[in-house]
């Protein structure tokens, strides 16, 4: 049989008709160069977050089974779409949604996580030289329930087929042609990386560089899947996504980044006894709330306690914390929605000092306060106010790339 290739396209990649057109043509001539070709694809450029809309439009606090079920289709039209368009130009393709492909998932609604993929159905439209297509983003559970796997998903699904099927490779097609030092959108003179390791890209996926979902970087190095994030308008290499990386050794990190799609909750004048971070993030947890960054500082008397979350569950956090405010014992709660998070990535930085406080630098010649400090052995984060997020990735960007 000959090698597999997945390919996934993202949701720009399948704007309109003439996109669409592009892509079977992509597959096509992969496929005419003797490969069997698995093709992934999302909802159609901003499908999902009209199909939200709808559905507040309808119920302010949507069942997250029904939301599943309503997200689920843009993806098939997708499928459908690209699946009729391979045909017209005389190929055989069969096209198939999360379901009919038995990606088997947990039933976590919103978020959920594969657990299995029945690729008997696959292997044998492949053995007859068809192409397969099929909807990213979703599956079904054990009860056969829809679900989906949560935003950015289809490169989950991409990547949990290349491992299933054995593929060669599983190329992920996107509107810019590969993974930059840091958002091109933003920072113009960014630089095109030729390879990065997994663990740089999870960090950079988790942290706001919106080019891959972190979990599938994090499946595709636990299953040594070999993938490259490339452009689907042009025709050039992208970055691969590898284990080692010998050539960023010389680098001092690898990129920046920034999310501002994060809240800050503050917790102040707990009393300083032990058991009140347990008793802060037990019932947060709880409630499913994904708390990021913590900090806890005290004093002889006090402790306070600060932590991140993200912008849509700001307001469920206040009220469980309010609700609690005898348990966990504060004395005020403030919190923080105007802040943005900024962070550089890179193996580099475990065996070069100095760069941190070059990233301090940075933002002291803009003037630009830092609100919060937060580090990992490859990644150091700042949050500051979202009005100078911008120039503060420029400003750092500039400082550490400058002399390339
Ligand atoms: N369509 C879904 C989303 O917008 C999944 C994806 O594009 O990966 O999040
Ligand atoms: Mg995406």
């Amino acid at each position: 049989m000959p090698d597999i290739i997945v390919k996934k396209f993202g949701g720009t990649s399948v704007s309109n008709p003439e996109k669409i057109e592009k892509v079977a043509n992509i597959i096509i001539s992969s496929y005419k160069n003797n490969k069997n070709i698995v093709g992934v694809v999302s909802a159609q450029g901003n499908t999902t977050d009209v199909l939200i809309d709808k559905a507040y439009e309808i119920n302010s606090s949507p069942s997250t089974r029904e939301m599943d079920v309503l997200l689920s289709c843009g993806e098939q039209i997708t499928i459908s779409l690209l699946t009729m368009a391979i045909e017209k130009k005389g190929y055989a393709a069969v096209s198939f949604t999360g379901w009919q492909a038995e990606i088997i998932t947990n039933s976590n609604f919103g978020n959920a996580r594969i657990q299995k993929i029945n690729t008997e159905k696959i292997y044998t439209e492949l053995n007859k030289r068809n192409i397969v297509i099929i909807a990213g983003f979703q599956g079904i559970n054990e009860f056969g329930d829809i679900t989906t796997l949560g935003r950015g998903g289809s490169d989950t699904t991409a990547i949990a087929l290349a491992c299933v099927l054995k593929a060669k490779k599983c190329e992920i097609y996107t509107d810019v042609s590969g993974v930059f030092t840091a958002d091109p959108k933003i920072v113009k003179n960014s630089k095109k990386l030729s390879s990065i390791n997994y663990d740089e890209m999870f960090e950079m996926a988790s942290l706001g560089a919106g080019v891959l979902h972190n979990r599938s970087v994090e499946m595709a190095k636990k299953y040594n899947v070999e993938l490259e994030v490339k452009s689907s308008i042009e025709n050039i290499e992208g970055t691969i996504i590898k284990n080692e990386d010998k050539n960023l050794e010389k680098m001092l990190i690898t990129g920046v980044t920034k999310d501002s799609d994060i809240a800050k909750i503050s917790l102040i004048g707990l009393e300083n006894k032990r058991g009140a971070a347990y008793k802060t993030f037990s019932k947060l947890a709880k409630e499913e709330i994904n708390v990021d960054i913590i900090i806890q500082n005290m004093n002889e008397n006090e402790k306070n306690i600060s932590f991140t979350i993200s912008k849509n569950n700001l307001e469920k956090s206040l009220k469980i914390l309010n609700k609690n405010k005898n348990i966990i014992k504060f004395k005020n709660i403030l919190c923080d929605k105007n802040l943005s998070k900024i962070s550089i990535v890179g193996t580099g930085m475990i065996s070069n000092p100095g760069v941190a406080s070059k990233m301090f630098e940075a933002l002291h010649e803009e003037k630009i306060n830092i609100h919060l400090i937060s580090t990992s052995e490859i990644k150091i984060t700042v949050l500051v106010e979202s009005k100078d997020a911008k120039k503060a990735m420029l400003a750092i960007h500039k400082k550490f790339f400058n002399e390339f």
